[in-house]
């Protein structure tokens, strides 16, 4: 049997391509999901302290938006139980098989449809392909002498062990990224001692969270438009951060200045000891590294059962970390917040083989990580593949998901127009897209701030940042909807 289309992972981009493709009458299809359940990081994620720090107003589909979001920045359950009422709602749960695992793809060219592998040897068919399998989906290990001798507990982030109890015990965290920021303040209040192993520090600045009251909540549910606007006020604010701090750090440094001003106040009002904020202080510039939000973080390091350790980790023991320095923490459980993989394990996430057996992975690694839009790639017919270079515009997931889905629209409603039954971007049309990319981020922080030091994994194996697609949200809607169509071709 041939599907018109294989969705391979049923988190929030993954039902966005689908909700598309049923709003394009295409109902024939299948959401392939490694997980047992929906929902991609959202399911994954159960850690302590899990929100989002994109408030919800923004951080949630335009089409379906929630009135009744319990706080301003929902937490992850929360956000679990909407992307279950998203996946009711549009009736996408009977399109969904979870536990399945998906190992690769190649491109028939007899049969001009894509073979999709899956772990235990079936095989599936379709016309089109779309891989919705997100960014921070590959858990990452820390290289670290020793990681599997430790015998205590141990639990990294992404694969949270709810029966844990960390209550009372000796516990180190290695990492202080954006979810160790979140995790820590939790830890710090159940552990007897906390111990945070950070290599480099991350900017933060506060976070303007509140419980939403019952009457907003109310008016959200009466009057959409106030919901809507906002969602839009709020975007704005996100955008100016974005394009201003950021992407046009040539044009605007001084908000991207501001920011860090911002943020070292905020350090300073939590952190009295002027040794403790030296250490706590970022030597790169804003928003090299994706920067965090948290009113608790800081404050965290003031209490008398955490300490903030920053001599290098040499390796670990059966019984705790050593450092370069000789010492030796001991400690009963290990959580490792080392993020994820994104150069190395994703872009591909899966094994995607185009036209004349093309490697997608290797072809990105020998030549330029690279996708027209951030979503096409020449020598790929029929497949989208969502989670591409430069293809993540502004600060929420939701702005990259709703530009790649009238861009889907757009495509395959001219597929139909013209009777074809594929569709393959053009080399020059591609060639262009990453030529004016790589022109655009000569204006970010990425090439003109301080960012050696960083260690951000917006930036790949080749130095390139080439993960943020370098314009504002405006313009990749715009282009999404205003593409020329022949930079396909079509047959
Ligand atoms: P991350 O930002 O990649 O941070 C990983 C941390 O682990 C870094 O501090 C890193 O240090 C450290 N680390 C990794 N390997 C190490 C090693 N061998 N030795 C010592 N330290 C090591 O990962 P994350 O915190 O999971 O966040 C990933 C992304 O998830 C965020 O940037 C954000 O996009 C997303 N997120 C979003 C939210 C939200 O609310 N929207 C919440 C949480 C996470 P170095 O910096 O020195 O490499």
């Amino acid at each position: 049997m041939t599907y018109q289309a294989i969705i391979v992972g049923a988190g929030f981009g993954g039902m966005g391509a689908a909700i598309q493709l049923k709003r394009l009458g295409i109902t024939d299809f299948t959401m392939l999901e490694r997980e047992d359940d929906l929902g991609g990081t959202w399911h994954v994620n159960r850690y302590p302290g899990l929100a989002v720090d994109i408030a919800s107003v923004t951080y949630s589909y335009s089409f379906e938006p929630n009135p009744w979001w319990k706080h301003w920045y929902a937490r992850g359950a929360e956000l679990k139980k909407y992307a279950e009422h998203v996946a009711d709602k549009y009736d996408l749960r009977r399109h969904m098989r979870f536990d399945t695992v998906v190992e690769g793809a190649r491109w028939d060219e007899d049969a001009q449809e894509w073979e999709v592998r899956v772990a235990g040897g079936e095989r599936l068919r379709s016309a089109y392909l779309i891989t919705a399998t997100g960014f921070l989906s590959q858990p990452r290990l820390p290289d670290i002498e020793g990681v599997g001798d430790f015998a205590g507990t141990v639990l990294h982030t992404a694969k949270w062990d709810d029966g844990a109890d960390l209550d009372g015990k000796r516990v180190a965290v290695i990492g202080t990224g954006a979810t160790a920021v979140q995790l820590i303040p939790e830890l710090a209040r159940r552990a007897e001692h906390l111990t945070v192993f950070q290599r480099t520090p991350i900017w933060v600045t506060p976070k303007l969270d509140f419980r939403m009251p019952r009457a907003v909540r109310a008016l959200f549910a009466r009057a959409p438009v106030t919901q809507r606007i906002a969602r839009t006020a709020n975007t704005a604010l996100l955008e100016a951060i974005m394009v201003a701090g950021v992407l046009h750090y040539r044009q605007a440094k001084i908000f991207n200045k501001g920011a860090a001003l911002v943020a070292k106040r905020h350090l300073r009002k939590q952190i009295a000891d002027p040794e403790l904020r030296r250490r706590l202080t970022p030597d790169y510039s804003f928003g090299c590294k994706r920067p965090t939000f948290s009113n608790d973080y800081y404050r965290a390091f003031t209490r008398d059962n955490v300490a903030l350790e920053t001599t290098s980790i040499e390796r670990i023991t059966p019984s705790g970390i050593v450092t370069t320095d000789g010492r030796e923490t001991t400690v009963d459980a290990l959580v490792l917040a080392t993020g994820f993989d994104m150069w190395d394990a994703n872009f591909p996430a899966i094994e995607i083989l185009g036209r004349d057996g093309k490697d997608l992975g290797k072809w990105w690694r020998s030549t330029r990580f690279q996708a027209y839009q951030g979503i096409a790639v020449p020598g790929f017919p029929n497949l989208l593949s969502l989670a591409s270079p430069y293809s993540y515009s502004g600060l929420s997931y939701f702005t990259t998901i709703e530009a790649q889905m009238k861009h889907l629209d757009r495509l395959l409603t001219e597929v139909r127009r013209r009777g074809a039954t594929t569709f393959e971007v053009k080399d020059p049309a591609n060639e262009e897209f990453l030529g004016w990319v790589t022109e655009r981020l000569d204006d970010s922080v990425f090439h003109l701030g301080s960012c050696a030091t960083a260690r951000s994994y917006y930036f790949n194996q080749h130095g390139e940042a080439a993960l943020l697609r370098p314009s504002s949200t405006l313009h990749n809607h715009r282009a999404a909807v205003t593409f020329p169509l022949d930079d396909y071709a079509y047959a």
